[in-house]
């Protein structure tokens, strides 16, 4: 049994478009001091290959959330399991990504950011289903529109592995006991 049915994302494509969405945001944030925000786990491999393509003076900082809902579903009830180490106040904040689905967590985090007096709080995925957009999230910078199926690698888990995969393929559903 292969564990994927479908690589949707490659390495390269990866690549080729982080260089491309870098360009611009280094464009936007030029002569200003920039504070890359990442959700753990998932985003620390869009965060890791997206910061290194910034100048070296740009920071980086984390946060972890859980959020609850019955069964599958997001509630928008968020919790914060670490904060963040940083003073947001008069700060340029770039929020940096793996994906969005319904974008109930990360409607929260825009939220709870903006009230922390940043100077401004945009928004960067790599990935974004379409279909399953429930809330508004006002997106700045969009690597990859994808079907609505669930996926993994760089970054993206299920049950904690395949997240160390360079590409982001559709999981096979065997994997799950389908
Ligand atoms: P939402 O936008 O629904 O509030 O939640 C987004 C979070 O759900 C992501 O940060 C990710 O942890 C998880 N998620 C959503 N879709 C997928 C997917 O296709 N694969 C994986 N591995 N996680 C997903
Ligand atoms: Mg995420
Ligand atoms: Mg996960």
């Amino acid at each position: 049994m292969d564990d994927f049915t479908k690589v949707i994302v490659s390495e390269n494509d990866i690549s080729r478009k982080l260089d491309a969405l870098s360009a611009q945001i280094r464009e936007d944030y030029e002569g200003k001091d920039l504070l890359l925000v990442g959700v753990l786990k998932g985003a620390v491999m869009v965060m890791a290959d997206l910061a290194r393509r910034m100048p070296p003076t740009v920071q980086m900082d984390w946060m972890a959330v859980s959020s609850y809902g019955s069964g599958t579903k997001s509630s928008g009830v968020v919790r914060i399991l670490k904060d963040l180490d940083a003073d947001l106040s008069g700060r340029h904040v770039l929020i940096v990504e793996d994906i969005i689905d319904t974008g109930i967590t990360l409607h929260w985090l825009l939220g709870n950011l903006r009230s922390r007096g940043a100077a401004s709080v945009e928004v960067m995925t790599l990935l974004r289903k379409p279909d399953a957009v429930q809330v508004e999230v006002p997106v700045k910078y969009l690597g990859f529109e994808i079907p609505n199926e669930f996926v993994v690698g760089y970054g993206l888990d299920y049950a904690e592995r395949y997240r160390t995969l360079p590409f982001v393929a559709i999981l096979n559903p065997a994997v799950y006991g389908d």
